[in-house]
């Protein structure tokens, strides 16, 4: 089904025409009928599925010309995410004479305050920013018609919940609204109950398992060797560019002061960094002058970063649907990808949890001729076998003894 038979207005099928899109995705397909339709919508549906698009595209058609009043609020939990949105609802707006603009933390608010003043129909915000230009009376909600609470389950883990109940009450009843959570955790469901009236789901894209173009593979090690294990990699690891995922801000820092030391050109993404800084990072990363990029899955979700050929996972991720989001940044779009993981003795709760999500047991190999310091987790899998040989896990055969190719890094 094409885009024009949607019952989007010309504008917006010309909008996504000039994007080069050609067919509606999936959760496209299903929710831009219900929101043209007026009817709220819940989304468990993950970044790169399509879903901006999904409620930019009836949400805009609906809006028809410019009026000086913001009809439409959309919040987002980062910055990044923000501004990708405001970035893709300008692109299909082109051909309106719609305004959008984006509102967050962490930059000055002159320039928020005279797109505020210019009058605007879309607001694109992060929920503290937005609480502050409310309450300094430089943004009013009470002409909102359009609400969308994107990425709810990360809103809530960045304990925003609160922020956003108090936005919420400040737009009009009579409205329409959109939320999209990859999870749907109870305080989800009470903010749902409180915020939606008859609310159609619509569940896709809900990734389970890993692309099969990424191969991944999880590396047990010794905590104290975790470093040394990770430099190792880098050395021998014909990479063009790579994504280290850490649990913290910290680590990320010291992870990221680390590889420097090693004459990595190396880009750090986590929430403490201005803006400015964050921008920086993302740009240089895409463009090639850093090879490494060293972030936080905060500071990470939902980016649409191309071409990332290697994901190394420092710490196991905390939650299982993290792992998939994690790797999924490398083997995108047909390209393959390598994902690897380091796993200390503590971990093993987490990684049991991530193979329950995706329904397989991960590889566990080890470096060749990396001086291993013992850990318990070698004596994982059937008594008296090595990690790293071929073996039978769940009736699946698994080959290890991974190897790779003779040392050889693209500098730049
Ligand atoms: P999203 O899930 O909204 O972050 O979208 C992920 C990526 O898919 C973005 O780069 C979009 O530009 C792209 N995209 C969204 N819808 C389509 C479509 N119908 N055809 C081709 N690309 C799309």
């Amino acid at each position: 089904m094409p885009f024009s038979k949607l019952g989007l207005s010309q504008a917006m099928v010309d909008g996504v025409k000039a994007m080069g899109y050609i067919e509606p995705t999936p959760i496209q397909l299903r929710a831009i009928p219900l929101v043209l339709e007026g009817q709220d919508v819940i989304g468990s549906a993950q970044t790169g599925t399509g879903k901006t698009a999904a409620f930019a595209l009836p949400i805009l058609s609906k809006l028809d010309k410019h009026e000086p009043r913001p009809r439409v609020l959309i919040l987002e939990p980062t910055r990044e995410l923000a501004s990708q949105v405001e970035t893709a609802f300008r692109d299909f707006a082109r051909f309106t004479n719609l305004r959008a603009a984006v509102l967050y933390g962490g930059v000055g608010y002159g320039k928020q305050m005279d797109a505020l003043k210019s009058g605007l129909d879309v607001i694109i915000a992060t929920p503290g920013r937005l609480l502050d230009h409310m309450e300094r009376g430089t943004c009013r909600l009470d002409n909102v018609k359009y609400l969308v609470l994107d990425e709810a389950d990360r809103m809530l883990d960045m304990g925003f919940l609160p922020d956003v109940r108090r936005i919420v009450e400040k737009c009009p009843r009579e409205r329409h609204t959109s939320l999209f959570s990859a999870t749907v955790p109870p305080q989800i469901e009470t903010l749902i109950k409180w915020a939606m009236k008859n609310p159609q789901t619509i569940e896709i894209g809900a990734r389970r398992s890993p692309a099969e173009t990424v191969k991944h593979v999880i590396y047990p090690v010794a905590e104290d060797q975790k470093s040394d294990l990770l430099r190792e990699l880098l050395e021998r690891v014909n990479y063009e560019s790579v994504i280290i995922f850490c649990r913290t801000k910290h680590r990320a820092d010291r992870i990221a002061h680390l590889l420097k030391r090693n004459n990595h050109a190396v880009a750090v993404l986590h929430s403490n960094r201005t803006q400015r800084e964050r921008e920086e990072a993302l740009k240089g990363f895409r463009n090639g002058r850093f090879e490494v990029l060293v972030a936080t899955d905060i500071a990470a979700r939902g980016l649409d970063i191309a071409d990332v050929s290697h994901v190394i996972n420092y710490d196991v991720p905390q939650h299982p649907e993290d792992y998939i989001h994690r790797i999924g940044r490398t083997g995108r779009a047909e390209a393959t990808g390598d994902a690897f993981t380091l796993m200390v003795a503590e971990d093993s709760q987490h990684v049991q949890s991530i193979e329950r999500f995706i329904g397989s047991k991960v590889e566990r190999i080890k470096l060749e001729n990396f001086n291993y310091k013992y850990t318990a987790l070698f004596e994982e899998g059937k008594p008296g076998q090595p990690v790293g040989y071929e073996r039978k896990v769940k009736g699946v055969r698994l080959s290890g003894g991974y190897y790779f190719g003779p040392a050889k890094r693209r500098r730049r």
